[in-house]
């Protein structure tokens, strides 16, 4: 990784704060400085925005690594800090969530009424025999029972495990046996792409093969019909039945709040364990201190499923600790027209919008008349997350969504950190596109080569975290042993968060891809995303992605699948030109070793139900290999596309 092209990534813009925003700013360059002086005092501090039952004996023990305890003997409610402390004062009718389903159907839910569900669920599933450390899987759209579910678990101190909604009876099945899950939550279905998509059969599938589970709670969003079996029960006749009042108990700062197993874009899924305090002080800490969140007046989107981690700490944890008024939606971003998105921001006067480079650049393929044709001037913040953002992905979120004059924070984290690591402060940074520039105060992280050592500004290498952080995941579900091979073996001492990353001139840091996917061609290290940021930077491409397929001469070679832009015509020689034209693009922005062997135009890529690229299977097409395994694949039709497309001679 050290050997990355001297010329890769020529950057250089920069874009300082808006002076207002800088002037208001929640969090100053001063947190930087205060961390830096004494890192647990600072965490100390911030774990003091929480309401605690009982106060710590020792912000970390960290005598056993890789095994971290934070604010040890510490008791808090996490549930009693998202709901009840903002009711007690005197904010019961503050909207928590605008809701608004896929057919066009909305609910507006005030922190009173959304303790008064999470109190109703709690006592359901005490009554179902829920105890503190039970499991409870959750398998529902994004529908607000699903935030409730997950807080009335928190609340009772059972751990949830959010299993997305996308996902087929054998990952179900695989996750809830897993974690040992005594209730199941789900609904009959949802809406996705203008039409009801049942979940229950696949629950009922599952079920029947994990013995654990004695109960599946049913929320009826759909009317579908359902098969009934003696093990389930409707939300409604048993949460919404149930006694309305339910006292918090406090719970150990280490206890276990949730397990959240991962995409599994590269492997087999990894139960993330993340336990109550430190996690809740980090993810609260980061939505105010990043998304300069003020709760009287800001309106924040994350447009995440709660499935995933973003969800979990950006939708549910992080804004909720925070009092924040928020939307959030069911369905897909095209439904029943492209401008969606854009339509629900404009209703809601969103400020804050978080969303995924996977998103931005379908955005960019659809067209900038489409954000054009709505109000978006309510907005004054945007982030990004889930994969390294292109530079010129970044400057057309910044142009076409932000007015050319928005703060953009690109957050980089993963399931196993918890909360938000690099990223921008927008108060503070001068942030230059396609870099998530520093860790965050009170968080260490560092870019190494193969043998640790810290590479020098203008190096490569890999991403490690060199202090424990609050919202560290605590293990692997049942698995020690796998939680230090995975990430504490390859760098003793350190995380490995298995990233490429590389430090420009100033020490800021831009994100690589991961390590198994950089590119080794005659022997020279080139990360996909630099290849992927060039083309990107074309005019007429939308998106693209690149992986490195076995060549008799370079040893690897560069392969790039392209979608152009929307209004790119591509037919015959028009496609013939602008392949070669790409070509010569890509060798001018990054010198002629990363000019691609191929590139293909193509209609769409394949992409996991989180939106990431799956390059292992753009890898099989480039080798002329059948494919391997496409079960995580969010749309199994899109490999066809993209080989009848390259029949076609495209
Ligand atoms: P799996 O670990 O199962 O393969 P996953 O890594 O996709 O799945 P997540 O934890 O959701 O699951 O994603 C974290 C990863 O996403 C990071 O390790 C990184 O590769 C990428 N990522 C997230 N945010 C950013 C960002 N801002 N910039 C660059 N990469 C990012
Ligand atoms: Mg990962």
């Amino acid at each position: 990784m050290s050997e990355t092209l001297a010329n890769l990534l020529q950057e250089t813009r920069e874009f300082p704060p808006p002076a207002a925003l800088a002037a208001e700013a929640n969090v100053t360059a001063e947190a930087y400085a205060e961390a830096a002086a004494d890192r647990l005092a600072f965490w100390d501090k911030q774990a003091r925005r929480l309401d605690w039952a009982r106060d710590w004996d020792q912000v970390l023990d960290w005598s056993n690594p890789p095994f971290a305890k934070w604010f040890v003997g510490g008791q808090l409610n996490v549930a009693y800090n998202c709901l009840d402390r903002h009711v007690k004062a005197g904010l019961g009718d503050r909207v928590a969530i605008h809701w608004e389903g896929e057919p066009g159907d909305t609910r507006t839910i005030t922190y009173a009424d959304l303790l008064r569900m999470t109190s109703q669920a709690a006592n359901a599933l005490t009554d179902l025999g829920v105890t503190a450390g039970d499991r409870v899987a959750i398998y529902l759209p994004m529908i607000p029972e699903a935030a409730v579910a997950m807080l009335a678990c928190a609340r009772i101190g059972a751990t949830h495990s959010v299993v997305f909604g996308g996902f087929s009876v054998d990952a179900l099945t695989n996750r809830i046996q897993d974690a040992s899950a005594k209730v199941v939550i789900t609904a009959d279905g949802g809406y996705r792409r203008g039409k009801p998509s049942a979940l229950k059969p696949t629950v009922d599938d599952a079920v029947a093969q994990c013995p654990t589970v004695e109960h599946v709670l049913v929320v009826r969003r759909t009317g579908g019909e359902v098969t009934w079996t003696d093990k389930d029960l409707w939300w409604h006749d048993t949460v919404e039945t149930a006694a309305e009042q339910h006292e918090a108990q406090p719970f150990d700062a280490e206890h276990p709040l949730f397990i959240l197993y991962t995409s599994g874009t590269t492997a087999r899924p990894k139960g993330i364990l993340h336990t109550t305090g430190g996690y809740l002080t980090q993810v609260s800490y980061t939505t105010h201190a990043v998304f300069d969140l003020k709760p009287e007046t800001d309106v924040f989107w994350c447009t995440a499923d709660i499935g995933w981690v973003t969800g979990h700490s950006y939708i549910v944890y992080g804004p909720l600790s925070n009092a924040a008024t928020q939307i959030m939606y069911e369905g897909t971003p095209d439904t029943p027209h492209k401008g969606r998105f854009w339509e629900i921001v404009d209703r809601y006067r969103a400020t804050i919008l978080y969303t995924a480079p996977t998103l931005i650049r379908t955005m960019m393929k659809w067209g900038d008349d489409i954000p054009a044709g709505y109000d978006l001037s309510s907005l004054r913040l945007l982030g990004s997350v889930g994969e390294p953002i292109n530079p010129e992905a970044w400057i057309w979120y910044r142009q076409h969504v932000g007015r050319g004059e928005l703060p953009v924070v690109d957050t980089w984290w993963q399931t196993e950190t918890g909360g938000m690591m690099i990223s921008p402060l927008p108060g503070v940074t001068a942030a230059k596109p396609g870099s998530a520039m520093s860790p965050l105060p009170g968080i260490s992280a560092d870019v190494v080569d193969d043998q640790g050592v810290p590479v020098p500004n203008g190096g490569g290498g890999y991403l490690v975290l060199s202090e424990p952080w609050p919202s560290m995941l605590r293990t692997i579900w049942g698995d020690d042993q796998r939680f230090i091979d995975t990430y504490w073996s390859r760098f003793p001492g350190r995380y490995f968060a298995g990233d490429g990353a590389k430090k420009d001139a100033d020490g800021h840091v831009w994100l690589l891809g991961r390590v198994d996917d950089v590119m080794l061609v005659s022997g020279h290290n080139i990360s996909t995303t630099e290849v992927e940021s060039a083309l990107v930077s074309h005019p007429s491409v939308a998106e693209a992605a690149v992986v490195g397929a076995t060549d008799p001469t370079t040893g690897q070679a560069i392969v790039a699948f392209t979608i152009p832009r929307g209004h790119v015509d591509t037919a015959g020689e028009a496609g013939e030109a602008l392949i070669a034209e790409l070509r010569n693009h890509v060798a001018k922005s990054l010198g002629p070793i990363a000019k691609p062997r191929q590139i293909m135009l193509v209609p769409e890529l394949p992409k996991t139900r989180s939106g990431k690229i799956m390059r292992r299977l753009l890898r099989d097409v480039a080798e002329n290999r059948s494919l391997g395994d496409v079960t995580t694949l969010q749309d199994s039709s899109v490999m066809e596309l993209i080989s009848s497309g390259l029949t076609s001679g495209k």
